[in-house]
């Protein structure tokens, strides 16, 4: 979609990255949490998609960023400063069911670190490498209880962002449980409207 859309894909893990790479004061504050394996604070997260993001740039993909009330609120706060507001807040709907699925198939290879999934997109041969013949691996964030937790963590502290946007009128539900090719032009769809070409 950024391609399609002539847009920076801003995810907030690679903009993490980018800001401890750069040794920036920011990126040193964030670099503390990570170390720590902590969660960044609401607070910290916004100020870097703020200088990072927002400061930057008007044309751009938000992935990962807002994942709490308080973040979408903070994205609101910059962006009013500013005298912008958002085209569209795509929310990809799943069942858990689906969504725990999903994500507890997932299979990487211990090797060269290509990703399969047990039902979508099996290997040739069960838990064995197609490219290069290794052993695969359930990925750390795929174990179940793991996933539960961050089902879970959606449920309680990203869900409330759904109403947020859609009293803004902003919210545009993409239903997240067809094949990828059907996900990506009901997503182009809904982009569309929000950003004629
Ligand atoms: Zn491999």
């Amino acid at each position: 979609m950024a391609e399609r859309f002539h847009l920076e894909h801003a995810s907030t893990g690679d903009i993490f990255r980018r800001a401890v790479a750069e040794g920036s004061p920011l990126g040193r504050e964030v670099e503390e949490y990570l170390d720590a394996g902590k969660l960044v604070p609401d607070e910290l997260t916004s100020r870097v998609v703020e200088q990072m993001v927002v400061a930057q740039t008007t044309d751009y993909i938000l992935d990962g960023y807002p994942r709490t009330l308080q973040q979408g609120r903070d994205l609101e706060e910059m962006l009013r400063r500013r005298s912008q507001q958002l085209d569209v807040a795509v929310y990809f709907d799943l069942s858990d069911e689906l969504a725990f699925e999903r994500l507890t198939g997932r299979r990487v290879c211990t090797e060269c670190g290509a990703n399969y999934h047990v039902k979508f997109m099996p290997p040739e041969k069960d838990g064995v490498c197609d490219r290069c013949g290794a052993e695969l691996e359930v990925r750390s964030d795929s174990a179940e209880d793991v996933v539960r937790e961050r089902l879970k963590q959606f449920r309680e502290k990203t869900y409330p962002l759904v109403a947020f946007y859609e009293e803004r009128g902003l919210l545009e539900r993409v239903a997240a449980a067809p094949a990828p090719g059907e996900v990506a032009r009901a997503t182009e769809q809904v982009m569309l409207r929000a950003r004629p070409q």
